[in-house]
């Protein structure tokens, strides 16, 4: 991106320098990678849905694809971390510039809050501050997109990873996640992909979008496939701790010492503040070899080069890390559970949807459409469109995911908009069944 817009400065400069005549044509030229991304970004096909709402409908829109549970009141953040915000900024202490790679308090206290659940403790060294998770999925895949490099990503997954990889010409694998295994990773998949241009693999836990919790013996099997291939695990962690079925949630960092393991997150969904744009990225690599092979200096570079969180918010983390009481986490987490339990028993009752397994972390389920059940819809695009034409409610459809025919809902939004919506969706998939 940046490369593209110094261009353009450039080239228009040329233009005017040189006295350009009506002929010359103008000397814009488009990263078309950075542009094709959008169209399949969660987002985008959003904005699309939402376009299709009927105007006239009085009821709520009620938005079962969103990844943002901050807009309802009871999802509001503690109050910890308003204050920390405002002694922050109140302080005087967070006005300037900081250095690119954060300001060490921060880093320090992110790499406590990290350790707390590691066998090998983080240091401030080992931690980046970067513009929410995202920020981190773009540092990390740049500095991996060496001329054909490929890595391995999960399908289901997070696009933002493809349109990523897609704008530093980084190619993308997909391996499998497995829906009758709780969506474990396809470990004989990823080593049937891998060659010695496969750089690293990714994995997303808890999982967005299937609502998985990995087990601690198949996060080990992860890293030792990881190892035998000589590649590195990325592990996105921006759920970290939203876990509340039968597995607990076990960070990939516990297995930094089997192969080289990169911890992505941030502040935006344990703590429902997407918007601060806070996130972090963490090596965990007590053997050293990213180091050894010159992986950290260039993640600094790369840092330090872009854009990096604004001072007092960094400023605030030691407060927001350290002084969060348990309270704040139960409380949030247990309106989660019982919406992802009333959510999957609802789906239970609706006709032409399947739910292979119940959720069991972060803020997602997916369904399954059997579109035999159905007079007249064509895939799962086609159900999303005239779901929100019809009832008003917004799902995303799991091709937006990697997974054509499937649903992806959210469940992390106010209890009483998650029981409409699912009472609207079995009203559509019963009007659309084929009459017996
Ligand atoms: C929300 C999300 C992100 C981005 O997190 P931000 O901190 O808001 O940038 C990254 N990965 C996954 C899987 C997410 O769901």
């Amino acid at each position: 991106m940046l490369h593209s817009c110094n261009n353009l400065q450039l080239q228009t400069k040329m233009g005017i320098e040189n006295g350009s005549t009506l002929k010359k044509k103008w000397g814009f030229r488009l990263n078309r990678e950075t542009n094709m991304g959008a169209d399949i970004t969660i987002r985008g096909v959003r904005y699309m849905l939402m376009s299709k709402l009927n105007k006239s409908d009085t009821r709520p829109v009620l938005p079962l694809a969103h990844g943002d549970p901050s807009a309802f009141a009871c999802f509001r953040t503690t109050q910890v971390a308003e204050d920390a915000l405002v002694d922050s900024i109140r302080s005087g202490n967070f006005n300037g510039y900081g250095p690119g790679v954060g300001i060490l308090p921060a880093r320090r206290a992110v790499a406590e809050y990290l350790s707390q659940d590691l066998p090998t403790k983080l240091s401030e060294d080992d931690v980046f501050l970067t513009v929410g998770c995202a920020h981190a999925i773009q540092t990390i895949l740049t500095v991996l997109a060496n001329p054909n490099a490929n890595i391995l990503l999960p399908k289901p997954g997070f696009p933002y990873y493809e349109a990523v990889a897609k704008s530093c010409h980084l190619e993308v694998r997909h391996f499998d996640l497995l829906p009758e295994k709780d969506w474990e990773v396809d470990l004989d998949a990823v080593e049937a992909l891998a060659d010695e241009n496969t750089v690293a693999m990714v994995i997303i836990n808890p999982g967005n979008p299937c609502g998985n919790i990995f087990t601690h013996q198949h996060l080990e099997k992860v890293a030792k496939t990881a190892k035998k291939l000589g590649i590195l695990v990325i592990s996105d962690e921006v759920y970290d701790h939203l876990a509340f079925g039968k597995n607990p949630f076990v960070p990939m960092g516990t297995f930094g010492s089997i192969t080289p393991v990169i911890t992505l997150g941030s502040i935006s969904k344990r703590w429902i503040v997407p918007g601060w744009r806070l996130g972090w990225l963490a090596i965990n690599d007590p053997n050293g070899i990213l180091k050894e092979h010159g992986i950290i200096d260039c993640i600094a570079g790369h840092i330090s080069l872009s854009c990096d969180p604004p001072t007092f918010i960094q400023g605030a983390i030691p407060d927001i890390l350290g002084k969060t009481k348990e309270d704040f986490f139960l409380k949030i987490i247990s309106i989660i559970k019982d919406n992802a339990n009333s959510c999957y028993e609802g789906l239970a009752d609706v006709p032409g949807v399947v739910c292979p397994s119940k959720p069991e972390g972060s803020m997602f389920v997916m369904a399954k459409l059997d579109l035999s059940v159905f007079e007249d819809i064509k895939d799962d695009l086609d159900f999303c469109l005239k779901l929100a034409k019809e009832e008003s409610v917004i799902i995303l459809p799991g091709i937006t995911v990697g997974l054509k025919n499937w649903l992806r809902i959210t469940f992390a939004i106010e209890p009483s908009a998650l029981e409409d919506g699912i009472k609207r969706l079995k009203a559509f998939c019963e009007r659309h069944s084929i009459k017996a």
